[in-house]
């Protein structure tokens, strides 16, 4: 694959003599050296009595026996400005009493409770009641079809399901009778039992008592039931246990740099991974606040959230970013954003002028992790105490061996040592988070392993520091004459074009090259689409990416198609090209 200008961008000095407290990992290369998953261990509680290891237990119970019980754990804004805040304590009664409410009705370990729900106080509550009870909490979008539920109901193999009186109405209520195995609907806002098996949440809560005790937790219990994002294809079940807690806490003390005076804000929904291994867990590991926002994205609500709840730590996405560069915003004129110490970003590729923007706009860079939902927790990010390179992924995490590797057959891989060769992206498995499985699916998930290693999916290179650099995803590489290009980087070249908003890069299919380079552009305000525009952001990609790099077609659009969690769907922009079926689409954000 040929190099772009990825290391053409300057690393940002990262300086923290401002910080009101030191990043935790201040030393990367000591703090990996003398790191042990026993260590980590050590710092969790663990249950009673050897009994094992829970979720829960560390991410609410500890909390509440060990005097920060009347610590604020989740602000919940509503979407209409109303403010309920629940302390560890409130969270530890509430959660008791919905593991109670599983237990009245024989729902025991192992068994699927999922939630479909916006991000109300009931889905966190449920999802901690679900841990506590062994079983397993799976969320699913507001925003599904009743398709994508019914089918992820189905494989999931659905016992109860906690939704609204709206959505069970609107998308869940013809689908019982296809559905055996769910008995029993839970409506959060729903005052009076309907009838049997259509319960009142409110109401079974007020008849349980707010004592419960967790019952041994092998760590290896499965714990969560996560779908992928479907970008590259329909969406799998992946499987995480108990133990993945370590995963979790790990990070939000050397990732995210959690301090405990922190408020943390999260932006995903937890329909997608990141929502619940941070959206809930990681924060209230280490007992720190968490905002909850019901709202969808508004610039000018998050920046007020961000001002008025006093946010230090806020763990966000590329599209996100690249929508509030979009406004005509200038947030450290407008807002008081002086609490804000870290930004950190996840589930895509952040193109370096994103990068750029944060330390000009916000005056603070943006950190790039990167992780899955097969890893359960970020696995390569930048760190607080480092110098950022714009446009790259950050070093491995303590504990976790992530490799470049190519396959030298169907069993197994070479792995390049060589800095900056392009290749496969690899992990040395056995970390706690590591995805147990794919539900019903144990071919596909034996075929990530090859040659001892957990293959990704992604490619990506190394450079001679250890910096990693995603390079793109299996599926989308463009070939073109002879060169492989990965739309990212492309992407990331279209973005410096002032005119540019954001952008897609897909492979044509065409005889001669093999496939060509097409790119579909938004552009930002002010600015119209053109020929002579095309011409000259045409011309602009090709001085710095060379001709056979650069996008031969540009089509302005006004939307990318993306996923609910904000991937751009290059596979739905090509087969809409090429005028394909567009396959599964069951995460795609509706208005794209
Ligand atoms: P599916 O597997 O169903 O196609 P998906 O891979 O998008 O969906 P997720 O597990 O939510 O589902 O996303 C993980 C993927 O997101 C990674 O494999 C990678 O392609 C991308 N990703 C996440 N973080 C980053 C990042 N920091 N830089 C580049 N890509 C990232
Ligand atoms: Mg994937």
């Amino acid at each position: 694959m040929i190099k772009i200008n990825s290391m053409d961008w300057k690393p940002i000095k990262k300086t923290f003599d401002k910080w009101s407290v030191r990043p935790t990992l201040l030393d990367y290369t000591t703090t990996c050296a003398s790191f042990s998953w026993e260590s980590i261990l050590k710092e969790i509680d663990g249950l009673p009595d050897g009994k094992g290891i829970n979720i829960a237990h560390e991410a609410v119970v500890r909390h509440a026996m060990e005097g920060r019980g009347n610590h604020l754990a989740i602000r919940w804004l509503s979407r209409d400005g109303a403010i309920r805040d629940y302390s560890y304590h409130d969270l530890h009664s509430q959660s008791n009493q919905f593991a109670n409410v599983l237990r009245q009705l024989s729902i025991n370990r192992g068994d699927r409770v999922f939630v479909l729900s916006g991000r109300i106080p009931e889905l966190y509550i449920s999802a901690l009641g679900t841990l506590k009870n062994v079983s397993v909490f799976c969320p699913l979008f507001s925003a599904f079809g009743s398709e994508p539920i019914r089918q992820r109901l189905s494989k999931g193999d659905a016992r109860v399901l906690v939704t609204t009186q709206k959505l069970y109405k609107q998308k869940v209520a013809d689908l019982r009778k296809h559905l055996p195995l769910l008995k029993h609907i839970l409506l959060a806002d729903v005052e009076e039992d309907i009838e049997e098996g259509l319960w009142s949440l409110p109401k079974q809560m007020a008849k349980s008592s707010d004592r419960f005790s967790i019952p041994q937790t092998d760590p290896e219990d499965m714990a969560l039931l996560h779908f992928t994002s479907g970008t590259t294809g329909m969406p799998k079940g992946a499987i995480h246990v108990h133990n993945a807690v370590l995963t979790h806490y790990m990070t939000g003390k050397y990732v995210l740099d959690f301090h405990p005076d922190d408020v943390f804000w999260c932006t995903a929904d937890p329909g997608w991974v990141t929502g619940t291994s941070y959206g809930i867990i990681a924060p209230l590991t280490h007992g720190i606040t968490s905002i909850i926002d019901e709202a969808d994205f508004d610039a000018e609500r998050w920046f007020r959230i961000l001002e008025e709840q006093k946010v230090n730590i806020w763990y966000t996405a590329p599209t996100a970013l690249r929508r509030l560069m979009r406004m005509d915003i200038e947030p450290c004129r407008q807002y008081n954003l002086s609490n804000l110490r870290i930004i950190h970003s996840v589930g895509e590729p952040l193109n370096p002028e994103v990068v750029k923007w944060g330390q000009e706009t916000l005056e603070l860079p943006i950190h790039d992790n990167w992780w899955q939902t097969e890893t359960g927790g970020i696995m390569i990010a930048n760190y607080a105490s480092m110098d950022i390179r714009p446009g790259s992924m950050g070093r491995p995490l303590p504990g976790i061996e992530a490799a470049i590797v190519q396959r030298t057959n169907k069993n197994d891989i070479k792995i390049i040592e060589e800095p900056e060769v392009e290749g496969d992206l690899a992990l040395k498995p056995g970390w706690p988070s590591m995805f147990r499985g794919y539900l019903h699916d144990e071919e596909r998930h034996r075929k990530c392993f090859v040659g001892g290693w957990y293959i990704t999916g992604d490619l990506a290179k190394r450079d001679a520091d250890g910096y990693f650099w995603f390079v793109g995803r299996a599926d989308d590489i463009i070939k073109t004459s002879g060169h492989m290009v990965g739309p990212f980087e492309v992407e990331s070249v279209l973005m410096e074009h002032p005119s540019v908003a954001e952008a897609g890069v897909i492979g044509k299919p065409e005889p001669l090259i093999g496939e060509l380079v097409k790119a579909f552009v938004c552009l930002k305000p002010g600015f119209e689409p053109a020929e002579k525009l095309r011409l000259e952001i045409m011309g602009f990609a090709r001085k710095k990416l060379g001709s056979a790099v650069a996008p031969k077609q540009i089509d302005f659009v006004d939307n990318l198609p993306k996923t609910r969690s904000g991937k751009i769907m290059r596979r739905l922009l090509k087969a809409r090209e090429l005028g394909l079926p567009e396959g599964d689409i069951s995460t795609l954000e509706t208005d794209s």
